[in-house]
């Protein structure tokens, strides 16, 4: 039957599912044996693969124009016609594969996710997903519909962050307080959206047998090889270790503005990361950008250089910024095609350099786990993910000085790196904050109820993991700052994932400083694994070990400082 089966995504885009259904159906009913179950594994990626792709590509089509109501309309009928069904159909042969108790190789993690994906499964928490969904659009609406007046303008936050870069102080304090004030304005309004959203979660928990949403949640992410207590292990060694050195990042910023403390409105972005000085100018426009990115990674691995070329070439970048497409940047696979796509909206920033190397590591990660042989083993987690983007962004930095055919001057290079180092410094902290402050919710659900406890919650893990920035006098602002994370409203537990993710990365990178090409095969095996491993022996795979320890931590901040010493003699 599955001779008949398009082998090229393009001949198969438009297939309604009455051609597809067939296809499902013989998979449904043909009897899984020891034998057979490797064609049959084989059969179902082949059809998985190209219904993914033909979604990914209408999904891009929609990112790329925003205006274009075809192309939404198409992607809004693929997912209804298409999309649904095919999840069923998902479901279904997971179940067959279950039952039939036969262990494909390399396929225990595979099967071990889909066991927790059924054991958790209760249709009445389908509906209560979609009401979380629907009060979730409402945060986004609240967030979204925030501006305030000024110059006789109204503006967005966003359109209002350029002017927390100026170097007069008295204007951040007033730009910073316009915003502040207006986040406030929204207080009730989001204490009242949390007040609805609680109750939904802890119902979901109790309907799939769980203690706490967090025992549910844990199963979601598939975190079957670090517990809540290794978090709490990783919150008092970024305590122990990385907290001091955040302090030292902050006073260094202090006395460069020449002020008795550093305010809030002396961080450039949102909460916690210093301005970055002087502003750099890295390219003129994204074939630039591609062509030294190219340049840059040819320094790293020259196989990896060559995925970039042909990315460029066979036109899977979509850099630049311009009017109608979507924010953001993303990384995704063509599964069928065996291809990745990046996307993005590069102005000319240094921070579009620093997503595209971020992009470029997911999708080295994607070009990697090609060679799997099932689209099954490449279900990974954001721990794996974030490692193959977050390396990538460090095993490049060393050549961001045109003499690599990269962007900057020496000084201008180093300055650039020194600001990537010290963000990974002062994120572990925020991380803390947001990632206990989520335990202690889903640990004291009547207490969580109550936004003044969430208020005195955050207010105290703010002051111990981020007691280097002065909020005296602004005591609503800094208690409230639970209501600016999003994850925290939409998609809780998945932030801890980052920091997990960059203690791999760092590892990754420390390596290649003693022994640069063993360090990138390391990284590339670990990718070409995709899930087929668990997560501590991805790690291991990668060079690097699944470990939250002060120990660690202290190794990982003191080779971040070691550099941050080097760099700041040619800054
Ligand atoms: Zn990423």
């Amino acid at each position: 039957m599955f001779d008949t089966l398009p082998a090229r995504q393009a001949d198969f885009a438009n297939w309604s599912w009455a051609q597809i259904e067939p296809y499902a159906n013989d998979l449904l009913s043909r009897p899984l044996t020891a034998a057979s179950v490797d064609q049959w594994l084989a059969d179902w990626t082949r059809l998985s693969n190209l219904i993914d792709e033909t979604y990914n590509r209408r999904y891009v089509a929609t990112t790329l124009d925003t205006t274009d109501k075809n192309v939404v309309e198409s992607f809004h009928t693929y997912l209804a016609e298409v999309v649904e069904p095919a999840q069923v159909m998902e479901d279904q042969l997971n179940k067959k594969l279950l039952a039939s108790n036969l262990e494909p190789k390399d396929f225990a993690i595979q099967l071990r996710n889909i066991r927790a994906d059924a054991d958790i499964f209760r249709a009445e928490n389908v509906s209560l997903g979609t009401d979380l969904q629907k009060i979730g659009t409402e945060y986004d609406q609240t967030i979204g519909a925030q501006t305030v007046q000024w110059a006789g303008e109204e503006k967005t936050l966003t359109q209002m962050k350029p002017f927390l870069h100026s170097d007069d102080r008295a204007l951040r304090e007033r730009v910073w307080k316009a915003i502040s004030e207006r986040r406030l304005a929204d207080r009730a309004r989001l204490n009242e959206i949390w007040g609805r959203m609680l109750p939904i979660r802890l119902k979901m928990a109790a309907n799939a047998g769980q203690e706490t949403f967090r025992d549910l949640q844990w199963k979601a992410f598939k975190r079957f090889d670090y517990t809540p207590a290794d978090c709490e292990t990783f919150h008092r060694a970024i305590e122990a270790v990385v907290v001091p050195a955040a302090n030292r990042v902050y006073e260094r910023q202090r006395q460069l503005l020449g002020v008795p403390t550093l305010r809030p409105w002396d961080l450039d972005r949102d909460d916690v990361y210093p301005p970055s000085r002087p502003p750099l100018h890295p390219f003129t426009d994204v074939t630039d950008l591609e062509f030294k990115t190219e340049a840059i990674i040819r320094h790293v691995d020259p196989v990896l250089a060559d995925r970039v070329k042909l990315m460029r070439e066979e036109k899977l970048l979509d850099l630049a910024n311009r009017k109608g497409k979507a924010p953001g940047g993303y990384q995704t696979d063509f599964a069928a095609s065996k291809r990745p796509f990046i996307f993005m909206n590069a102005v000319g920033l240094h921070d579009d350099v620093q997503t595209m190397l971020h992009e470029a590591g997911h999708a080295f990660h994607s070009f990697e786990m090609h060679g799997l042989p099932y689209s099954q083993q490449k279900e990974i987690t954001s721990e794996i993910a974030e490692v193959a983007s977050m390396s990538m962004e460090l095993l490049a930095a060393p050549y961001l000085e045109k003499k690599y055919g990269g962007y900057y001057t020496e000084s201008e290079a180093a300055h650039a790196r020194i600001e990537h180092l010290e963000h990974i410094i002062l994120f572990w902290p925020f991380m803390a904050v947001v990632d206990a402050f989520q335990h202690w919710v889903y640990t004291h659900p009547t207490q969580a109820a109550d936004a003044a406890n969430c208020d005195a919650v955050w207010g105290d893990l703010w002051a111990r993991f981020i007691p280097g920035v002065d909020w005296s006098g602004l005591e609503d602002a800094r208690v409230t700052g639970w209501h600016r994370k999003l994850h925290i409203f939409q998609i809780p537990f998945y932030y801890v994932d980052y920091g997990l993710a960059q203690v791999g990365a760092l590892q990754v990178w420390r390596n290649s400083l003693t022994d640069a090409s063993r360090a990138v095969q390391q990284y590339r095996y670990a990718l070409s694994l995709g899930v087929t491993r668990p997560l501590p022996e991805l790690f291991a795979a990668a060079g690097a070990k699944f470990a939250f320890d002060e120990a660690t931590m202290r190794d990982l901040v003191t080779l971040i400082e070691g550099t941050i010493d080097d760099l700041r003699a040619k800054a």
